[in-house]
């Protein structure tokens, strides 16, 4: 298996990618934390269908947008699993309009939850991981929106462009100490984030992806999988599109 033994924290691991990303690296031998803002229901789900299967996993609530909360959250995972090797920073969310539209609350709550975050978790990672000398594996979930950008999408092409930025800074700061920091840049993946998205708008995507499909959350979680394991050990700073083509 190819995180036998590894300790993973999955932010947003109640649903949609995050869970398949939960699921995918406890098939492969990691103790996961599953950590959910606000669901609890489904994040016990995801935990009993992981411990029914012979894996490891516990829930942890936290807002990852809330400094003092993913610091705690992060804390618990070594707490409770005696380190931490992996954090994969997925939680997002959407406040989809136009600029011209756009409030300053739905601009301030993308940015938060989506980048703000992924600062709060990665401060709370990194000292224990460089102290421990193990190395480790920092995987962010960015879209391709940071990329190539999307009208409707200022505030979320910008938190998912910006944790580009930092992740390819952060590879710098950590490589000497073995820690990689990788993006995983997903398409258009069907989830509870994509759901009101009109048919209309979903038939015309399609149109612009090479593969002619939207892409499934076991596929996402397979290049995320990879990046954590130790198949990975000479790639940082990296951006993989697992987006069927749509962003190149
Ligand atoms: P989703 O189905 O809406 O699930 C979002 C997850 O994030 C839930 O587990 C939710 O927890 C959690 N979450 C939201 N705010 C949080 C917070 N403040 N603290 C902790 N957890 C929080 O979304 P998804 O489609 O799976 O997206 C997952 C990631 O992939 C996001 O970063 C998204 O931007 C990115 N992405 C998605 C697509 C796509 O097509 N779906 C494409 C590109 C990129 P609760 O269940 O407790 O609310």
């Amino acid at each position: 298996m190819l995180l036998e033994g590894k300790v993973a924290v999955v932010t947003g691991a109640s649903r949609g990618i995050g869970r398949a990303i939960a699921e995918e690296m406890a098939a492969e031998g990691a103790r996961v934390v599953v950590n959910y803002h606000s669901n609890a229901a489904a994040a016990e789900e995801v935990v009993s269908g992981i411990i029914g299967r012979g894996g490891t996993a516990v829930a942890v609530q936290a807002d990852v947008s809330d400094f003092a909360a993913a610091d705690a959250l992060i804390k618990s995972a070594i707490e409770t699993y005696g380190a931490l090797d992996i954090l994969v920073n997925n939680a997002g969310t959407t406040r989809d309009t136009l600029l011209l539209s756009m409030k300053e609350e739905e601009w301030d709550v993308v940015v938060e939850t989506n980048l703000k975050s992924v600062f709060n978790t990665c401060k709370a990672v990194t000292r224990p991981m460089v102290r421990r000398k193990q190395g480790g594996r920092i995987i962010n979930i960015s879209s391709v929106s940071g990329i190539v950008g999307q009208p409707g999408q200022t505030n979320y092409a910008a938190s998912k462009a910006g944790i580009i930025g930092f992740s390819k800074s952060l590879a710098k700061e950590l490589g000497s100490r073995n820690i990689t920091v990788n993006v995983v840049a997903p398409g258009f993946v069907p989830t509870d984030l994509t759901s009101s998205l009109p048919d209309d708008m979903v038939r015309q995507t399609l149109a612009f992806i090479p593969l002619g499909r939207w892409g499934e959350a076991r596929e996402i979680a397979h290049a995320v999988a990879f990046l954590a394991s130790d198949k990975a050990s000479y790639i940082t700073g990296a951006v993989i599109q697992v987006d069927g083509g749509i962003g190149t």
